[in-house]
């Protein structure tokens, strides 16, 4: 098979130079330094986008700031609902455009890009619209008696925190920049994005269609370059009031602080972590086996939530092993525009050599190279799909993330040390357990140390479940009605009369 044909408007997309989205407009400062945008199938350039200065930092700050106070102010929620709307069916419209050049700049196969990014971020700006008009406080009865008869009435106001800077990672540049923008908007905030220096391109697609869904200017602003540099400046500016953050742990421990130091602005961290997915005695190796791809593999394993440990009765670990390398070894590999594609290259260079790395490190800890391992021959920055057995649960790849096509397996004997191995981790942003006795299932859902825990099921994200990790995999919820809190001040006022 081969690639499909890209749309005249991605290929014209491609070619114009790109750089900031501030106050409505398309911006660049020539004289700034250019980020190289790469298709990560070929490794070859495809675009290029200025890296936003520091006067384009602030300017993007200001005019969120600015709408903060007067257009989006005068914005009735219902109003604010209805851009969301829009704009998702604009998405909709804009599907394949957006898909392709999502597939391109990220290497997620183009079906992903479709139904995940594209068809799935539409639902997330539906269910973010619904909440505009239902964001309220409440009345409360004042509890302490009165002085000399007086009287109080007393409520609570859900107020929009301000401007928002959202930090988004690489591998869904689309969907988590729907998550932050959309939650941020339906509660009536303002929003300045940063997505990541390696795939800049999709979010500034993207703000046209904002613009023609009739969002005013200055609500949502883009600006492109390094976390370092770009985003340091834009998450300590003294007109934001909330840092949205989803990325590393690494780098959320210093956004973390840098927010903290930066007059407390409220923080919500969204990070990684190293998911387990435990298969009880009673499943087939059929079950496990898929479960396994389905939790581990989708996207190249670059998914926050995919599972990377794997914990399989001791018994069954044979087969297991036997019937994934088989299952693994099939899977197509091959280019992210290629309709066939089961598994596309990883997002970047530097990402590849970290993979490796980590794949070498198993290889030296005495791990067994159940199937892959190794790069595959030729351009671009794929991975074959692999699977290890560790020895031992203290084994580097039972403990670092390694973000690529790779699981680790390891057998038990009891439900009791699978529990412990299973929570002895310091992430916790998700796991799944995978067992046909749901009242077993039930019993042990409440010693699962994990934010989000599926059953027989993984990496399965819904707008009504409040979504955010554990112990060290982040602070905060987005989703359901927890985002809420997250994007509004609570004012409690008291009256007397
Ligand atoms: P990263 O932490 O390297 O970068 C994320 C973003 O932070 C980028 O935009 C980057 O430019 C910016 N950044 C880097 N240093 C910064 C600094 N000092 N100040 C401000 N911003 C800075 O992460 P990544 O490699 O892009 O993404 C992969 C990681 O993201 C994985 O660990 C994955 O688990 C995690 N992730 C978590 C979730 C979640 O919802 N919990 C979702 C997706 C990805």
């Amino acid at each position: 098979m081969t690639d499909i044909t890209l749309l005249p408007s991605v290929v014209d997309f491609l070619k114009q130079s790109h750089g900031q989205y501030i106050n409505g407009q398309h911006v660049k400062t020539s004289s700034s330094k250019s980020l190289e945008v790469f298709n990560p199938a070929t490794g070859e350039i495809i675009a290029h986008v200025h890296k936003a200065t520091d006067a384009e930092i602030d300017a993007a700050v200001q005019a969120a700031h600015t709408a903060f106070h007067s257009t989006w102010a005068d914005t009735s929620p219902m109003q604010r609902g209805d851009y969301l709307y829009k704009l998702a069916e604009l998405l909709q419209r804009d599907r394949e455009i957006l898909a392709q050049i999502e597939s391109l700049s990220s290497g997620k196969i183009i079906q992903l890009s479709r139904f995940l990014e594209i068809d799935q971020s539409t639902q997330f700006l539906k269910y973010f619209a619904g909440w505009s008009s239902k964001i309220s406080g409440e009345t409360l009865n004042v509890s302490l008696p009165s002085f000399n008869k007086e009287k109080y009435s007393a409520f609570t106001l859900r107020e929009p925190v301000g401007v928002v800077a959202g930090i988004i990672p690489w591998n869904f540049s689309i969907m988590i920049a729907i998550w932050k923008l959309a939650a941020a908007l339906t509660c009536g905030c303002t929003i300045v994005l940063k997505p990541s220096e390696y795939t800049p391109l999709t979010l500034l697609k993207l703000v046209d269609l904002a613009k023609e869904a009739g969002i005013p200017d200055g609500v949502i602003n883009i600006v492109n370059g390094d976390g370092k540099e770009v985003g340091t400046r834009l998450i300590t500016h003294k007109l934001v009031s909330k840092v949205s953050f989803t990325g590393s742990v690494a780098t959320g421990l210093i956004v973390g602080e840098q927010a903290m130091h930066s007059n407390l602005k409220r923080t919500t961290l969204e990070l990684g972590g190293k998911n387990g997915a435990a298969f009880l005695t009673d499943v087939s190796v059929e079950t496990i086996v898929n479960g396994i791809i389905e939790a581990g593999f989708l996207n190249q394993g670059q998914i926050c939530a995919a599972a990377e440990r794997f914990y399989i009765p001791n018994d069954l670990l044979p087969e297991v092993m036997d019937k994934l390398a088989v299952a693994l070894g099939s899977m197509k590999i091959g280019s992210s525009l290629d309709e066939t594609t089961q598994v596309g290259p990883l997002a970047n260079k530097m990402q590849k050599e970290k993979v490796l790395s980590l794949i070498e490190k198993a290889k030296s800890e005495g791990n067994k190279i159940i199937c892959g391992g190794h790069a595959i021959e030729g351009a671009g920055y794929f991975v074959a799909p692999t699977a290890i057995l560790a020895n031992s649960t203290q084994d580097t790849l039972m403990k670092e993330e390694t973000f690529g096509p790779v699981g680790t397996l390891i057998g038990y004997d009891n439900e009791n040390e699978l529990i412990n191995m299973l929570n002895d981790s310091p992430y916790g942003l998700s796991a799944s357990l995978w067992t046909n006795d749901l009242s077993k299932a039930y019993r042990m859902i409440p010693k699962i140390e994990a934010g989000t825990l599926w059953v027989n099921m993984h990496t399965f994200l819904d707008p009504a479940l409040p979504f955010g990790g554990v112990k060290a995999s982040g602070i905060g919820r987005e989703f359901g009605s927890a985002f809420i809190e997250y994007y509004t001040e609570l004012k409690s006022v008291m009256i007397r009369y």
